[in-house]
């Protein structure tokens, strides 16, 4: 197995390029897709949430009423530090789950992290950054993800800035162009993906630690 991290701020196109490497072949382990999993309906980490937060945080079919939560902990950092404590080592277990499935395979492994620069994680062969200016971040996000502006700035206002998240990178996707731009950078990042050392057949993950819960899951 070859693992690196891949991420890029919200709307930065790192699903977009995600997908792609997924064409060529990679396995992509989405951190946002398991987080939404491990609180499906049923499951422990929704008992728990609803344990700590009472059940008004869930809907008539026992789904997460996200909005509710979201409203619980976006003024309360006790609280918010309480849901990181409750969904990050369900997600980090999961992700591990994942990773020791992949670990005897010569697939290259993409953990899809958006915050990765916020939680780093050690034991990565590398890190991809998607990388694009703020106004265009913005004007994507408000384009095709029905964002308004000043929504748009406040979520990228609680993520690490650009040069953060550049100064932690191995190979970086410029996708300030058009999706055509991508191509050829692929073709690159696969170059240097399939170029790294495989990782030994008994490699053990190394669950991040929590980071007091400065910043939200998702
Ligand atoms: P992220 O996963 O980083 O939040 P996405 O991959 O979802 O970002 O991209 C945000 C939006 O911008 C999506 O609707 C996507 O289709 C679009 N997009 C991605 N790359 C480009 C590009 N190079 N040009 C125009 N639109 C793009």
């Amino acid at each position: 197995m070859i693992l690196v991290g891949l991420t890029g701020g919200i709307g930065s196109g790192k699903s977009t390029v995600s997908a792609l490497l997924a064409e060529r072949g990679a396995v992509i382990i989405d951190a946002d897709a398991i987080t939404r999993e491990v609180q499906l309906p049923g499951s422990p980490v929704v008992k728990e949430l609803a344990d700590r937060f009472g059940a008004e945080i869930l809907a008539a079919d026992g789904s997460l009423e996200r909005q509710a939560l979201a409203n619980i902990v976006f003024t309360d950092p006790e609280a918010l530090k309480a849901l990181n404590a409750i969904v990050h080592p369900a997600v980090g277990r999961e992700m591990n789950r994942r990773l020791i499935e992949q670990r005897t395979t010569d697939h290259v492994v993409i953990l899809d992290i958006p915050l990765l620069t916020e939680n780093p994680r050690e034991g990565l062969q590398g890190r991809i950054v998607v990388d694009v200016p703020v106004e265009t971040q913005i004007r994507r996000l408000v384009a095709h993800r029905g964002f308004d502006e000043a929504d748009a700035r406040a979520r990228i206002a609680r993520q690490a800035t650009r040069e953060e998240r550049l100064a932690g990178a191995d190979f970086v996707v410029d996708n300030s162009g058009t999706p055509d731009d991508l191509s050829p950078q692929i073709d690159r990042l696969w170059e240097w993906l399939t170029g790294l050392d495989q990782l030994p057949a008994d490699y053990e993950p190394i669950t991040p630690k929590p980071n007091g819960g400065e910043k939200q899951s998702s």
